[in-house]
């Protein structure tokens, strides 16, 4: 028998940021594996690699971005960007594929909020899906009682480490804002992301219920007539598919000359950056801590230089090899790896959930948005790390590492970590919270007929 979702069609619409393109295209494939045809509609600017996904259709649209706009050091900027320049190029593209054939569906990043009225427009139903966590999620729907009670905008005269009572164990310093951006249009943002989304068909989290029980519970109190999907973590949901980044594959072979679970594998992301004085005071923290390290240091994290050159000279020789520094790693082999025994992350969702899959304990230094709220919760509400709490320095991260990697904390830690690994592992399989609840949302997407 044919599964009835065959031959039906969705449009997906990914923003081009890494943290955005890959789930998408893990979405994509999840609901590829329950017999929909998929359209992907994407900007120029980071297109993805078709050959990559011979199963998909690409649509590209001009975005008309110049090169010093298509950059992600203003994130705020280019995002409104994105909503402006999209606009008509994107509803051009939409119509004409309507007009070959049926549409089901169209899947949007949240960040596209002026897809909803373009949908509207064509009558088209609009599911969103939100790349971030729920719990951050559920924390920018409260911007404006924040706004109200007077915690936002956080300025220097805010106390940043006065609780803020209506979002347990949250304080003003955890709040998701982004440090040196227009806080005003941050927050006009956010408010324009959650009403489109309460206007919307449905929205999808790459989440797993077990893990963000609170912010589900959030979301469904305070919108009752939105229908939540938590699907995820996609990746250990569908098959791995090659990556779209080039990946130093000597970091694998390192890692295999190394001691179970003793390297510290640190990485933040593909936007965060830090300061030079930053990055020496890891390198220090790191080489002063006798535990092994493999350490992304992407071109662009320190600000002002290419690549390693803040490194004090034969830094990495005296280390006899128990450092080992790359331009970019296959993340997930990496965490997966039995020497791998910590990540110091600066708590990307995707980096988060990727180490909560794994069973890996993990050391915060968030950098901005939704990276300070998921810092507060691996320490104090899943309990599965640890957080620097001030300007970092080698000392606090010598002692850091060794609270984690020998002391009795660090091993109730590790334990807890394992028992929420089991957790993810268990939501994809038959009878899982996420197993059923895509089957859920193929039911929804089948009802729109
Ligand atoms: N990533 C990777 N190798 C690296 C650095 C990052 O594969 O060397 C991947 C990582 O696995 C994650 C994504 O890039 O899936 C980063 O997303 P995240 O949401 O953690 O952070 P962002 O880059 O959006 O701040």
């Amino acid at each position: 028998m044919e599964p009835p979702t065959k031959g039906k069609r969705l449009i997906l619409f990914p923003v081009p940021l890494e943290g955005h393109i890959n789930p998408m295209l893990k979405l994509a494939n999840l609901l590829y594996s329950k017999s929909f045809s998929i359209t992907i509609i994407h900007t120029q600017f980071n297109s993805p690699n078709p050959s990559l996904h011979p199963h998909f259709t690409f649509q590209s649209i001009p975005d008309g971005l110049s090169e010093t706009e298509a950059s992600p050091k203003d994130i705020i900027l280019l995002f409104s960007l994105f909503n402006t320049k999209c606009v008509q190029p994107f509803k051009e593209c939409l119509s004409s594929l309507l007009s070959e054939e049926p549409v089901a569906c169209l899947i949007s990043d949240s960040i596209f909020h002026f897809t909803q009225s373009v949908a509207e427009s064509f009558k088209l139903p609009r599911i969103v899906f939100e790349t971030g966590s729920m719990t951050c999620y559920a924390v920018f729907t409260h911007f404006p009682l924040l706004r109200e009670k007077g915690y936002l905008p956080v300025t220097q005269d805010s106390q940043p480490e006065r609780a803020v009572k209506e979002l347990p164990p949250l304080r003003i310093k955890d709040l998701p804002v982004i440090p040196k951006s227009d806080q005003e249009k941050h927050f006009e943002l956010c408010v324009l992301i959650v009403t489109k989304i309460a206007a919307s068909d449905g929205v999808i989290f790459n989440t797993f219920r077990d893990l963000e029980e609170q912010g589900l519970e959030t979301l469904q109190k305070q919108y009752p007539n939105l229908t939540v999907f938590p699907i995820g973590p996609f990746h250990k949901c569908v098959p791995e598919e090659a990556s779209s980044s080039t990946s130093d594959q000597s970091c694998i072979s390192w890692l295999n000359t190394q001691a179970p679970n003793s390297v510290i594998y640190v990485s933040f992301g593909t936007i965060a950056a830090i300061t030079k004085a930053q990055f020496l005071e890891i390198a220090w923290g790191l080489g002063n801590s006798n535990q092994p390290f493999l350490w992304v240091v992407r071109p662009g994290l320190v600000h002002g230089s290419n690549w390693l050159e803040p490194l004090p000279k034969g830094f990495l020789e005296n280390l006899n090899g128990r450092g080992h520094i790359v331009k970019w790693a296959p993340q997930k082999e990496v965490l997966a790896h039995p020497s791998v025994g910590a990540f110091w992350t600066h708590n990307g969702w995707n980096s988060t959930l990727e180490s909560v899959c794994e069973g890996v304990p993990m050391i915060c230094l968030p950098c901005f948005s939704d990276q300070l709220v998921l810092a507060r919760y691996v320490s104090k509400v899943w309990k599965i790390g640890l957080q620097f709490e001030n300007e970092i320095e080698r000392g606090e991260i010598e002692g850091t590492i060794r609270k984690l990697m020998e002391e009795k904390e660090g091993g109730e830690i590790r334990d807890r970590s394992m028992k929420l690994m089991e957790k993810a592992n268990v939501c994809c399989r038959p009878g899982g919270s996420s197993y059923q609840c895509l089957d859920g949302l193929v039911e929804h997407i089948l009802s729109f007929d």
